[in-house]
């Protein structure tokens, strides 16, 4: 495609590209072999993360997908056991059937369309222990925020009601925190708040953080500990990976608090949206930085407004994803707003 004057990036967190500022920490980071427990940046990159998810230990690991991958192995064993999740989770739509082709598991998968569930629903979805028709229901997995969900923020008290249940079935628990410091930003509750109780919760580098690559694993010694088995198993054990950890620590330091511009940005986003009468679109569940709306013919509209050098992401025939984040400011939304009005007959 030609190139455009503007170019507003709205397809997804994951397209932040690493500061100037981020770029020294990491010509700057001091490295060694992680493989041997001798790069010190990533070790001090772990243990902040313990200590900010309030778990005794955590783990390095190339990729968010790898996180989930490895704690549901951690979790999970094949011969029928079942993990409960949300529909449309990550590890249900985008990690390429890992939770059946890695982890022999069944998925329970409950219709939650914003992504938050119940404790009623969890017990709803166990299955009768000794039963020998049925899987064996063996983890819960939770999202936060939640993405296909559009970004919202579980409350806390659904956190733990959901916990509660899980405890009461002697269920394991696993925290998927892709954006995790976005609820934290959003919601004013510390991340090891949103941590505590689950048995693995995991935070990523790469999305909102801003950092090239990277995601960290927390939970106990032991289950930590048995995730590097894995790890090396799947060949996600590094050499010089302070380069990655220093961008992360970086990001910890310098990108957490300005998340609260991201979800800002995509608030006036989504209002601005809900002015064009071809677009539905609630504003109020916009509650951190990913704006779902849904229009005519999403596809076509994207199309259209590329034309003025906005990226959105069509997720349907219907449904649109637009993300903020790091590289895209204040100006970069009117930009994109104006585009819209342009295409979009009021
Ligand atoms: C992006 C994402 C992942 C996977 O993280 P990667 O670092 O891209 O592998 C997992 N879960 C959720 C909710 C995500 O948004």
């Amino acid at each position: 495609m030609a190139s455009t004057p503007s170019n507003v990036n709205l397809i997804s967190d994951t397209q932040t590209r690493p500061t100037a500022a981020m770029r020294r920490a990491i010509a700057e980071a001091e490295v060694g072999d992680e493989q041997k427990l001798a790069d010190p940046t990533t070790l001090r990159l772990q243990e902040r993360v313990a200590d900010l998810l309030g778990h005794e230990a955590a783990l390095f690991l190339p990729s968010g997908t790898m996180c989930n991958l490895i704690a549901f192995r951690l979790h999970l064993r094949p011969g029928g056991d079942e993990v409960i999740l949300a529909a449309n989770s990550h590890p249900v739509g985008f990690e390429a059937g890992s939770p059946a082709a890695v982890n022999g598991a069944m998925t329970r998968q409950l219709d939650a369309p914003d992504g938050i569930f119940s404790g009623a629903e969890v017990e709803a979805a166990v299955r009768a222990p000794g039963d020998r028709y049925a899987p064996r229901s063996r983890l819960v997995s939770v999202e936060q925020t939640t993405n296909l969900g559009g970004g919202r923020v579980w409350p806390l008290a659904a956190v733990r009601e959901v916990l509660e249940t899980a405890r009461g079935h002697g269920l394991r628990t696993h925290l998927d925190g892709a954006r995790l410091m976005n609820a934290v930003v959003a919601s004013g509750d510390e991340a090891a708040a949103w941590a505590a109780g689950f048995d693995t919760a995991w935070l990523d580098f790469s999305k909102g953080l801003g950092a090239p690559a990277g995601a960290v694993l927390a939970g106990s010694a032991a289950l930590i500990e048995e995730a590097w088995r894995y790890k090396q198993m799947l060949g996600g054990a590094l050499r010089q990976s302070g380069i990655l950890a220093a961008a992360a620590l970086h990001a910890l330091d310098h990108h957490v608090e300005r998340l609260a511009e991201d979800h800002s940005h995509a608030r006036i986003l989504a209002d601005g949206l809900a002015e064009l009468g071809g677009v539905s679109i609630d504003p109020g569940a916009v509650e951190t930085n990913i704006v779902l709306f849904e229009v005519a013919d999403a596809p076509a509209l994207a199309a259209l407004v590329a034309e003025h050098g906005i990226e959105v992401g069509a997720l349907g025939p219907h449904r649109m994803r637009a993300v903020t984040h790091l590289d895209v400011s204040r100006r970069d939304i009117d930009t994109a707003l104006e585009a819209f009005h342009a295409a979009v007959p009021c």
